[in-house]
């Protein structure tokens, strides 16, 4: 068994990958997080773009532990904002990680944004860098608009207000497994996947 790092503590990001991983058959690999591996200093995300974040966190990994090691880093590209908050997606109200006030700030700003020009994507850009120093980047990106109220429970961040194009349901009224078949994430993360061949 070839051991696989992805650079996170996030369970539901390190299920999302162990399915694909099973599902494209991938048996030689065993994914694991930062979790099952000795802590090492994580430096913040300063890079201006998703593909430097990723790269730089995947880098890292395989610094730190040897091991082949894949990171993503993602975020909301809002149209009338200029494809803010971006990178800042995560602290965009200025704390990082308070979902409902990243939620309620874009909101405001889009308040009087008419719906024709309500446009935005998410984007995930994921990396796999190995031992060698061979590099792999990919990108993800899923269309859709802003809607102007919360809708449903499901996912985080931006969810209740994102409706991808092409569906009714916000993504946070879709089910898990139904965003992962067509989500910015699961698009990245099975770009990876004939690199990941070769590995395993
Ligand atoms: P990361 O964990 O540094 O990649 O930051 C991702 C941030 O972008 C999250 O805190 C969310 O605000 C936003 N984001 C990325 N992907 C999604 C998604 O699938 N749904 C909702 N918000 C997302």
């Amino acid at each position: 068994m070839t051991k696989l790092l992805l650079a996170t503590r996030n369970a539901k990001k390190l299920g999302e990958l162990r399915r694909i991983v099973a599902a494209e058959g991938l048996s030689g690999l065993e994914v694991i997080g930062l979790a099952d591996v000795p802590s090492f200093p994580e430096a913040p995300e300063t890079a201006p773009d998703f593909e430097g974040n990723a790269v730089a966190k995947a880098r890292d990994a395989v610094a730190a532990t040897g091991l082949p090691s894949i990171a993503d880093d993602s975020g909301i590209a809002v149209d009338a904002l200029n494809g803010m908050p971006g990178v800042l997606s995560a602290r965009w109200s200025g704390r990082h990680g308070d979902d409902e006030a990243n939620l309620d700030l874009v909101l405001g700003q889009l308040r009087d944004v008419p719906d024709e020009r309500r446009g935005a994507q998410f984007v995930c850009a994921a990396a796999l860098v190995l031992p060698s120093g061979e590099e792999t980047v990919v990108r993800g990106e899923w269309r859709g608009t802003l809607v102007r109220e919360r809708r449903g429970t499901n996912g985080f961040g931006y969810d209740p207000i994102f409706r991808p194009d092409g569906e009714s349901r916000t993504s946070a009224e879709m089910e898990p497994a139904e965003k992962d078949a067509v989500s910015h994430r699961g698009l990245a993360l099975r770009l990876l996947v004939p690199a990941l061949r070769d590995l395993g």
